[in-house]
């Protein structure tokens, strides 16, 4: 079994990869400096930063940073490009560059352009660029145009192309939420009558119990690990559910606390290791245990409840064999978990994408929030349910209306404000553009920054579909993969401005719903770069006849802002940000008393039908994940640190699985599934029998295209593979 170089996440080997990231970009000195800024994390939606300075949470603990944030950061602080870069290197060449090469290879510093037929990008100046994507939009049938954006932009940029994009009559508005957690925004919205966190950080501080699920925040969201520590040492419990035992979630080195940094500290007290693909299973065996020791919060759910009764007869309809045949656990593990449940007084749930990349995503959440509806545990202090939110403005994006769908106040305040009516055709999500796209429906399509390409299952039909559009725009500080795999018949790509460089405030918002003000002000690459915001302006000017809405001001943020406290529900204290510094809670989301966002006031819990995934023989449970050295679709490094891993190209398995199929570490082997096969080699992990895992988004190759029906989230787990030796 590959080890580890450490003997436990964190430690000083984060310390020891700050002062060689220094050293590249400069001097430590100068990263620090950045790093300290008074803007939000460029990287995950824990949220840090804003004008507290960098490293510091909203509860004003610091130093909060982490290795994720200093790869962002220096990967922000690389050379320019320069128009020898794109001479010496063919397209061709190019779309056999790795996510990390592509990472490396610096700022994109001038807008550049290739054409169907071209060899190579050339650089072209913003008025041609942007004359042509306007034109082209011009020309397009709304509906066969699409909108994305990803969550590395500013509520401000999100808010005025969401604006464009509706101005010019197309609802096919998306960002890369829909790819990750849509399914726990559309539980959430099923269950509460709201999308996001339940509850602020504080909220963690206060809570005797958590349960991750799903997630492995050590390498992804490191900074929630102190929280998890903290509960521990509060004599608290942490119940981990993760098919794989994962290092971080054992055991972390915090190098923020001496005597944690040297010895390390216990991450977890209860570690299940279900198959994958059996949240649904695990759940419900967990609320079985819960009901059996008269667990339930019989008042709260008599009183702030809909529909328990059905889930309770359900889950007591269901035996335990069923429960733990499904999710390969044992009726011991199970008990130890239900009576740490029942013994807590407040527990929060956390969860990523472990439960929302199925075709069940939306159910898995479901489950879990039942879970915790059972105790009584949604509405309370130090209580709740916590979607662990990729990238660091992704719920920005949404709250700013970047979605085909508005929220019915705000839809209503875009129509009487700005003049904007809802869209007379439905936008679709973004895997219905991947399918228009293919189906050759999409002429144009423009990208707020993000990597759709990468993020697609089926890597080949992936890249056909966006190689089908006549003319892609992508807004960018990075070049990535998508760049070249997903370039359309027209493709340009304009450089522009990263959130610390940005010349006048913008603002982001975390997955605990608070809004932060970064000022910008930072060191840009020299070029021709600009702020998201102004690029979006220019496109309006190109594209729109003057109306209502006044896109000529709105190159000044504080006008973009007060633009936006019109009009999006809980964002009346935006307006004057610029000015007060005041940042903010979105009000009307989490909750600490049992009234919900319903039209009842009560929470509404709903019957998870265990899903049908039943890998035959010969069969195996195939999830994709990430490592230790990458973020979304952005690899760092190939080494996963807290895995053992040195290369990509593996196929994770139990040892066990290895031995029956004659496998040994290191020989190369097949994976197979219904769309192709992929060759890679076997490395043994602590994983269940009969589960394999690949890293994403190499993996998207043998990831077929299947969504879950009702949030529209692919399944990048719950895959059924099969492993074919590969002899001589
Ligand atoms: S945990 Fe997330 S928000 Fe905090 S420093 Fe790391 S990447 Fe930034």
């Amino acid at each position: 079994m590959p080890k580890p170089r450490v003997s436990a996440a964190g430690g000083f080997a984060a310390v020891g990869y700050t002062f060689r990231k220094g050293r590249e970009v400069g001097g430590v000195f100068k990263l620090y400096k950045r790093m300290r800024s008074k803007n939000a994390c460029k990287t995950c939606a824990l949220g840090m930063g804003g004008q507290r300075g960098g490293m510091v949470n909203e509860a004003g603990s610091f130093p909060e940073v982490c290795k994720k944030s200093l790869q962002a950061q220096a990967g922000d602080m690389q050379s320019p490009l320069t128009e020898a870069f794109f001479r010496e290197h063919s397209i061709a060449e190019l779309e056999t560059w790795s996510s990390l090469q592509m990472e490396a290879a610096g700022r994109p510093v001038f807008p550049v352009a290739w054409r169907e037929g071209d060899t190579h990008f050339k650089r072209v100046s913003w008025d041609e660029a942007l004359d042509r994507v306007a034109a082209d939009l011009r020309a397009a049938a709304r509906e066969q145009t699409f909108f994305y954006g990803s969550g590395r932009s500013s509520n401000e940029a999100a808010f005025l192309m969401q604006t464009l994009a509706r101005a010019y009559g197309t609802a096919n508005i998306h960002n890369c939420s829909f790819y990750c957690h849509q399914a726990s925004g559309v539980a959430l919205s099923r269950v509460l009558g709201t999308g996001t966190s339940t509850l602020v950080l504080e909220d963690l501080d206060k809570a005797d119990l958590a349960i991750v699920a799903g997630a492995n925040p050590s390498s992804n969201h490191p900074r929630l690990i102190t929280k998890l520590v903290e509960i521990k040492e509060r004599g608290g419990t942490v119940i981990v559910i993760n098919p794989v035992k994962e290092l971080g979630l054992v055991r972390f080195k915090i190098p923020s606390r001496p005597r944690s940094l040297l010895f390390g500290s216990d991450v977890s007290d209860i570690y299940l290791q279900p198959n994958v693909g059996a949240d649904i299973a695990t759940c419900k065996a967990l609320l079985k245990g819960v009901i059996e020791r008269d667990g339930v919060d019989r008042t709260y759910v008599r009183d702030h409840v809909e529909g328990w009764d059905a889930v309770e007869a359900d889950v007591r309809a269901t035996s335990f064999e069923t429960l733990l045949a499904e999710s390969g656990l044992t009726r011991s593990e199970i008990d130890r978990a239900a009576a740490a449940l029942v013994a807590a007084r407040r527990g929060v749930f956390l969860w990523a994408m472990g439960l929302t990349h199925h075709e069940h995503g939306v159910n898995n959440v479901v489950a879990l929030a039942n879970l915790a509806i059972a105790r009584g545990w949604v509405g309370r202090p130090g209580c709740g349910l916590l979607p662990i939110r990729g990238h660091s403005n992704v719920q920005g994006l949404g709250s700013m209306g970047f979605a085909p769908a508005l929220k019915e106040a705000f839809a209503k305040k875009m129509e009487e404000v700005y003049g904007i009516p809802p869209a007379s055709t439905p936008g679709l999500d973004t895997f219905r553009c991947m399918e228009a796209a293919h189906a050759g429906r999409i002429r144009v399509a423009v990208f707020l920054g993000g990597n759709l390409f990468g993020s697609n299952p089926d890597r080949t039909w992936a890249a056909e579909a966006l190689q089908r559009i006549d003319t892609t725009c992508v807004i960018a500080t990075k070049l990535n993969e998508g760049h070249v795999h997903g370039r359309g018949r027209y493709h340009v790509v304009l450089p522009v401005l990263a959130r610390d460089e940005e010349t006048q405030s913008t603002t982001q918002e975390s997955m605990f719903n608070f809004v932060r003000l970064s000022d910008g002000g930072e060191a840009a690459p020299a070029g021709e770069l600009r702020s998201e915001v102004d690029v979006v302006c220019a496109l309006a000017a190109r594209l729109l006849p003057p109306g209502p809405f006044p896109f000529s001001t709105m190159t000044n943020h504080d006008a973009v802002r007060r633009a936006m406290a019109a009009v999006v529900p809980g964002f009346g204290p935006i307006a004057e940000i610029g000015a007060t510094k005041a940042e903010f809670q979105i009000p009307g989301r989490t909750f600490h008393e049992p009234a919900f966002a319903t039209p009842s006031g009560k929470a509404r819990a709903q019957v998870t039908p265990l899903p049908r995934f039943k890998p035959g023989p010969g069969e195996f449970r195939l999830m994709t994940l990430r490592s230790e050295g990458q973020f979304n679709t952005v690899v760092y490094e190939d080494e996963d640190l807290y895995r053992g891993m040195t290369r990509r190209d593996v196929v994770m398995m139990a040892e066990a699985d290895g031995e029956r199929l004659g496998v040994r570490e290191y020989d190369p082997v097949e994976v197979v599934t219904e769309i192709g096969r992929m060759r890679v080699v076997a490395a043994f992990i602590d994983i269940p029998p009969g589960n394999l895992a690949m890293y994403y988004p190499e993996a998207n190759r043998v990831v077929p295209r299947r969504v879950d029906p009702e949030s529209g989230t692919p399944a990048f787990k719950s895959i059924v593979a099969r492993l074919a030796p590969v002899r001589g």
